[in-house]
């Protein structure tokens, strides 16, 4: 049940007479959570949210208020809880085919079990980064609270990028943009250069790049994928882009050119960071952002643990670092 008094109307916002705005307001410094309705032959979903009864209930609600009765795809940018938590019981309600890049069906299907498993191996991994044992244990007892807002859900249709599928009476192009996870994708409407952006390009922040865990592909960080998929969409004709979080984006070019402005100054902070002395990942984090020194241990700590790794690993492939490990420790020094 809904409480009564909610303006349903409020939460749609019309982008186009067929393709709504479903804005999802929350307490994190997100701001909001953002889904998009496609009306017409195929209706259709481009996220689900986190799973929360109450959302569920709220949701379903905007959807019905919306005149929908029956949703033929949802289709999710990728793996995280608060993209996909709900895809299972809206699927189940509205009979809609799920979608999402093969690559995180493992995460799609396995939902919290998966992901106990992968804080397990990062819980492990922690320790090569130098991140105080007691600092790991407490930001991943918090992150395991994160189980309960997804749940398991079979994935219908496997995307690869490239493809075209239909949402409403259009037809959107999958753009295959890994880095924040290794199968997210963006949702293309060419005709008219609309992006839906998921978590790769957002109005006021760049997304944390994907610590693979255990590595995927030869790969333990995403970022340099990340760099590459916003290289990527500076190829395309975009005249807005609408993410999964925040505001629309209208100066699409100029946001990717800022985005990558920003990773190359942390590269530089990065670099001057292990010419200054700093040996692991956890120093050179904690140089990057100190912001989490002498914080509470909670996720923020694990995300700036995350992006330190991909900028050394950028520069130990540019051969401007290099590894002269001490035990199981990684320790970095300049080349
Ligand atoms: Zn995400
Ligand atoms: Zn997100």
């Amino acid at each position: 049940m809904i409480p009564s008094g909610i303006d349903l109307s409020g939460m749609l916002k019309p982008i186009r007479d067929d393709i709504l705005h479903i804005d999802i307001p929350i307490q994190h410094e997100l701001k909001n959570i953002s889904l998009y309705l496609f009306k017409g032959e195929y209706p259709a979903l481009i996220d689900a949210g986190p799973y929360h009864p109450l959302l569920h209930d709220l949701l379903t609600a905007a959807l019905r208020y919306a005149g929908i009765g029956e949703l033929a795809f949802i289709y999710l940018t990728h793996s995280h809880m608060d993209h996909c938590g709900l895809a299972a019981r809206l699927s189940a309600a509205f009979g809609a085919r799920v979608a999402a890049h093969r690559y995180e069906r493992p995460r799609i299907e396995g939902a919290g079990e998966r992901m106990q498993e992968e804080y397990g191996c990062y819980s492990s991994m922690s320790r090569t980064m130098g991140f105080p044992v007691d600092v790991a244990q407490l930001v991943f007892d918090l992150a395991s609270a994160w189980k309960k807002l997804s749940e398991p859900c079979r994935l219908d249709v496997r995307l690869g990028g490239g493809e075209t599928v239909k949402a409403g009476g259009r037809e959107l192009e999958v753009i295959h943009t890994p880095g924040h996870t290794a199968g997210h994708v963006c949702y293309y409407l060419r005709e008219e250069g609309l992006l839906f952006s998921g978590d790769h390009l957002m109005r006021s922040i760049t997304p944390n790049p994907e610590l693979y865990c255990p590595p995927w592909r030869g790969h333990v960080t995403g970022l340099p994928q990340f760099l590459e998929s916003l290289r990527l969409l500076a190829g395309y004709d975009i005249s807005a882009a609408y993410p999964g979080h925040g505001r629309a984006i209208r100066k699409v070019q100029r946001r990717i050119e800022l985005n990558l402005a920003h990773h190359q100054s942390r590269l530089d902070k990065t670099r001057e960071a292990v010419e200054k002395g700093c040996r692991t990942v956890w120093e050179v984090a904690l140089r990057l952002f100190p912001q989490v020194r002498g914080k509470p241990p909670d996720v923020d700590h694990f995300l700036a643990l995350k992006e330190a790794l991909g900028h050394l690993l950028i520069l130990e492939e540019q051969g401007a670092v290099k590894r002269a490990d001490e035990g199981e420790l990684w320790m970095y020094v300049p080349r």
